[in-house]
């Protein structure tokens, strides 16, 4: 439901006098119910004139729809991360410090990052997930070329 005098906004409520629907701005609270501001000011103008009365400006949770958004851009904003951390501990393990806890480390990151942007498409672009999924990969491909060095250098021994 939509304001009655705001029609691009979304009703926090029902004015109590005339039934319409109201956004924050509209709402009034008067004793636990919600009135527009022209029913709260026709209703309870005389005890308003009164004394002090308890009318406050509601000020309700934001727009619901905001919530999801916020989650999806969060939940962007840490795989992306984690696919900035494979791709430097791939270039940490490059430049040679522990080399298979870097690209071990790296291929997990890399790939739970790529799981994550792969299941929720609606939030990251191709771009994000080719990001994540090279990530991934560089991991994969630098960590089989180390194991077959490893190998080299052990058969080179014995
Ligand atoms: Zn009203
Ligand atoms: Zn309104």
């Amino acid at each position: 439901m939509k304001c009655f005098k705001h029609p691009k906004l979304d009703a926090v409520g029902v004015c109590k006098e005339c039934g319409e629907g109201i956004c924050t701005k509209c709402a009034v609270e008067i004793g636990k119910k919600l009135y527009c501001k022209d029913d709260a000011d026709k209703v309870f103008g005389e005890k308003k004139a009164q004394a002090a009365p308890a009318v406050t400006t509601v000020t309700v949770t934001p727009a619901v729809t905001k919530a999801p958004q916020k989650n999806a851009s969060a939940m962007k904003n840490s795989v992306l991360g984690q696919s900035s951390a494979a791709w430097i501990l791939c270039i940490i393990g490059l430049v040679g410090a522990f080399p298979p806890i870097c690209f071990g480390l790296g291929l997990i990151l890399g790939y739970s990052a790529l799981t994550k942007a792969t299941d929720n498409l609606d939030v990251f672009s191709q771009r994000d997930v080719i990001v994540c999924g090279i990530g991934a990969l560089a991991n994969l491909a630098l960590l089989g070329v180390w194991a077959f060095q490893m190998v080299d250098l052990i058969s080179a021994f014995s």
